[in-house]
């Protein structure tokens, strides 16, 4: 949407609010708005506004956990993932949406990482992916997690922005406290979102608490030391009311040894957090392995030291290989043949 002069007729809160009700809200893709908005102003809004939409141009839904991924394509032709997720409870779902085209963290276990950043979205493209699934859902989005392509953070604005529509009774409609936003740990943003006092839950990607590990796994989010993202990291967890989440992605011979737990007592000991594990989810076929079962239960029975929640988390789509980007990444690889 382009910004609009209305001189001296701008809008005030409550029609502001109105509009955003009825085009995000209700979904209503036409300027004909609700009661009282004037005829003159629905005018205005017609001439200054142009309402786009991402183009849903593939889906797959998963047939083990019925996951469906969304892949969109941009006026420019970038691609862009989300993905519909079924919640336990029956006719709610979650969306994990993207924020960037690509990413440029370059996370070395990440099929996105390896597309490197295309650019930026901006705030309605974001809107846009949970408008077009949305209205695709028979039943209700009840949650949104941004740990679809991109670090969120690399974008904080839009995404801040996106939040705050989604979160918003005129918007999407979705309680704040289920929206979660994931970072694998830019310290000047998390100590930004921290000042700021966002009530959206914040998720930091931290799969290895070494710092030589780290610059391998997770080489841009490196430039900062473990101990100043423990730091901020902590800080934010003594404002905050929720738990941290402190998000371990799970590779097999990697990081799931004494020396982690060591290293993540050094630096997270007493902080309100919980620990999610993940199964590392990846695409190439030399690519990093899985831990087994003794191999994960060796390593929580490590975790319990830290005395803090543990809980495992999977990731959705596995059943077709889907990892995050990797459609994305399987068009452009096709589109480049
Ligand atoms: S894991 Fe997230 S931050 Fe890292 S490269 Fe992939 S999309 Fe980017």
């Amino acid at each position: 949407m382009s910004q609009a002069n209305f001189e001296d007729e701008s809008l005030s809160l409550a029609q502001a609010n109105r509009v955003l009700a009825h085009l995000v809200g209700d979904g209503k893709l036409d300027f004909t708005l609700r009661h009282p908005i004037r005829k003159s102003m629905q005018q205005k809004l017609g001439d200054h506004f142009s309402l786009d939409l991402l183009k849903i141009i593939d889906q797959i839904e998963d047939p083990g956990d019925k996951s469906v991924r969304f892949l969109f394509e941009a006026q420019d032709k970038t691609l862009i993932e989300a993905v519909r997720i079924p919640l336990l409870k029956p006719g709610h779902f979650s969306l994990c949406l993207s924020s960037q085209g690509g990413c440029a963290m370059a996370c070395d276990f990440c099929a996105t990482g390896r597309l490197g950043l295309k650019r930026h979205l901006q705030t309605w493209e974001i809107i846009s992916q949970f408008w077009q699934i949305r209205e695709q859902t028979i039943g209700r989005i009840s949650g949104v997690v941004f740990m679809g392509q991109g670090e969120p953070f690399h974008n904080y604005d839009a995404v801040i922005k996106a939040a705050q529509i989604l979160s918003s009774p005129s918007g999407g409609r979705i309680n704040s406290k289920n929206i979660t936003i994931s970072t694998v740990g830019l310290v000047p943003q998390i100590k930004r979102f921290t000042k700021e006092g966002h009530p959206y839950r914040l998720i930091i990607s931290l799969t290895s608490a070494i710092q030589e590990k780290r610059a391998k796994l997770l080489p841009a989010a490196s430039a900062w030391s473990v101990d100043e993202l423990a730091l901020a990291v902590r800080d934010y967890a003594e404002h905050g009311k929720e738990l941290v989440t402190l998000a371990w992605v799970l590779i097999k011979g990697v990081n799931t040894g004494a020396d982690e737990v060591k290293a993540l007592k050094e630096h997270f000991d007493g902080m309100k957090c919980k620990i999610n594990l993940i199964d590392v989810n990846d695409a190439r076929p030399n690519g990093y392995e899985r831990a087994d079962e003794s191999e994960r239960k060796n390593f929580i029975g490590l975790l319990k030291e830290l005395k803090v929640p543990i809980v495992r988390r999977y990731s959705v789509g596995n059943s077709r290989h889907s990892a995050c980007g990797m459609l994305a990444g399987m068009r452009l690889s096709e589109l480049s043949i």
